[in-house]
């Protein structure tokens, strides 16, 4: 049957269409997580908005679910269907940099290494994540984390306007004064509303250095190491974003990122001795592009993934402890520093929830063999729930599979009503549900 209507919607593509055996078909369906296997009756590589356009169409009109593909960094595969219509955004990367008007118009495919690039060109840039295959899609629509972000806030706090594919393949722009509840409700609610075919960034002048701070620290002195860099925390300048980690190798190592001039930071560095004598020292240097590619490999494509996150307001010597016994387990867990620039936005202004996040908490484990599935899943769900006590909440893009329980806890009662709303107005039969899901109130 669909090799049947083949014709009839290839002839209205400036992309491809893609049957299961056609080349290209495995490729495009294959994500991030190597867990991910589903197999979509068909892909669309979208190379145009209009291509966009037919591709919801032609969906609706065969009653096929719709997944979108950006990146393919969601951690439990949501942009490809079982049996779908798999919209693959990859061909859209077009990005231009206006460097007097510090702005970037950046294609809805595309991967934050491709906005990174553009922007340094003039030494510029603005809050992207800290993986470069990461797609800008996806990270920015759900807020957008990354290392620039306590100088000038999340990456959806950058941006000045969304051009959005609606449910009915109508092309709509969003920004501060058109359709401003849309553009409200993009800041963070996901891909709940539509496609994103193009974002507006601001760009800011960071100059291109950076500076990493890493100290190592056995497990057994981790502790007290730990009590003393959430203290330093309080004081830091908005140039530093704290880390803290400790691996599958029971290694803690404890320090920050610095976007700026790495002399500024001597202060910082020599506060760090507060923690006591580490086991290992690593201080380095490198461009603001090598940071952003600094996880690019550890994090590649094609591992087996299972990943929990949590919003933590505060960090007690309890959930310190906590955080080091990771429930009796081994996998590995995480904490990124919030505040400065990302709280000075007004809670009201975007649906992004939780700004008065202190420390984003992750945990995550990696492995080869689907016959560790289980217990690995397991591991990482014990140590999750080990500070699910100390948690107020969870960003939307840190969510697995926790489904509509998840949903409550990454926005605040008023804006997940507000969404729903919003939900009501643009996409009433939830023709956009493979993602975090905001249901209308008719679903
Ligand atoms: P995809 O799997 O392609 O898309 C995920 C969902 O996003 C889709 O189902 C769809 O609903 C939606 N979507 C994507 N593009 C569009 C679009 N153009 N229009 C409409 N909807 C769209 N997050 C941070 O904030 N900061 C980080 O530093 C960070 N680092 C990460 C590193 C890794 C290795 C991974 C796996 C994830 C990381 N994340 C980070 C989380 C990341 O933001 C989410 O996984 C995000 O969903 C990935 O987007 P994607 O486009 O790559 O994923």
């Amino acid at each position: 049957m669909t090799t049947a209507i083949r014709p009839s919607i290839e002839r209205k593509l400036d992309g491809q269409l893609l049957l299961p055996g056609d080349t290209g078909y495995d490729e495009s369906r294959t994500v991030w997580n190597g867990m991910i296997a589903r197999r979509p009756r068909m892909i669309i590589r979208a190379a145009s908005v209009e291509d966009v356009v037919t591709a919801v169409r032609t969906a609706r009109e065969l009653d096929l679910e719709i997944g979108v593909r950006c990146g393919g960094h969601s951690s439990i595969g949501l942009a490809v269907p079982q049996d779908g219509l798999m919209i693959d955004l990859a061909p859209l990367t077009g990005v231009h940099v206006d460097p007097d008007r510090r702005r970037a118009w950046i294609q809805g495919g595309a991967l934050l290494g491709v906005l990174d690039q553009a922007s340094q060109r003039y030494g510029l840039a603005t809050t992207a994540g800290n993986v470069s295959h990461t797609g800008v899609g996806g990270l920015t629509l759900g807020g957008g984390m990354g290392w620039l972000a306590r100088q000038y806030g999340l990456a959806c706090d950058n941006v000045a306007s969304y051009t959005m594919v609606t449910a009915d393949g109508e092309v709509v722009r969003a920004s501060q004064t058109e359709r401003p509840e849309l553009f409200w409700g993009l800041r963070g609610g996901g891909g709940n509303f539509g496609i994103v075919t193009e974002f507006e960034f601001r760009l800011h002048p960071i100059g291109t250095r950076t500076l990493v701070a890493e100290y190592t620290f056995p497990l057994d002195r981790a502790i007290p190491a730990l009590k003393a860099w959430r203290d330093l925390n309080i004081e830091a300048p908005r140039e530093a974003t704290f880390t803290a980690s400790i691996g599958q190798d029971n290694a803690a190592t404890l320090g920050f990122v610095w976007v700026g001039d790495p002399q500024r930071a001597s202060r910082l560095l020599h506060n760090f001795q507060a923690l006591g004598t580490p086991a290992a020292t690593h201080i380095t240097e490198m461009s603001y592009l090598d940071l952003q590619r600094r996880e690019d490999t550890v994090e590649r494509h094609s591992l087996r993934r299972y990943s929990k996150g949590h919003y933590l307001q505060q960090f007690p010597d309890a959930a310190i402890e906590a955080f080091v016994h990771r429930g009796g387990s081994r996998v590995g867990v995480g904490l990124q520093a919030y505040g400065g620039a990302i709280a000075d936005v007004p809670d009201e202004d975007a649906a992004f929830s939780h700004r008065a996040t202190l420390f984003e908490f992750g945990t995550g484990t990696t492995w080869t063999d689907p016959a560790s599935d289980a217990v690995r899943i397991a591991a990482a769900r014990r140590s999750a729930a080990a500070m699910a006590s100390f948690a107020h909440g969870v960003y939307v893009n840190a969510l697995s599979d926790e489904g509509a329980e998840g949903v409550r806890r990454a926005y605040s009662p008023a804006k997940l009503a507000r969404l729903i709303a919003l939900k009501d107005a643009y996409d009433p039969h939830n023709v956009f549900h493979l993602n975090q899901n905001i249901q209308p109130s008719t679903g």
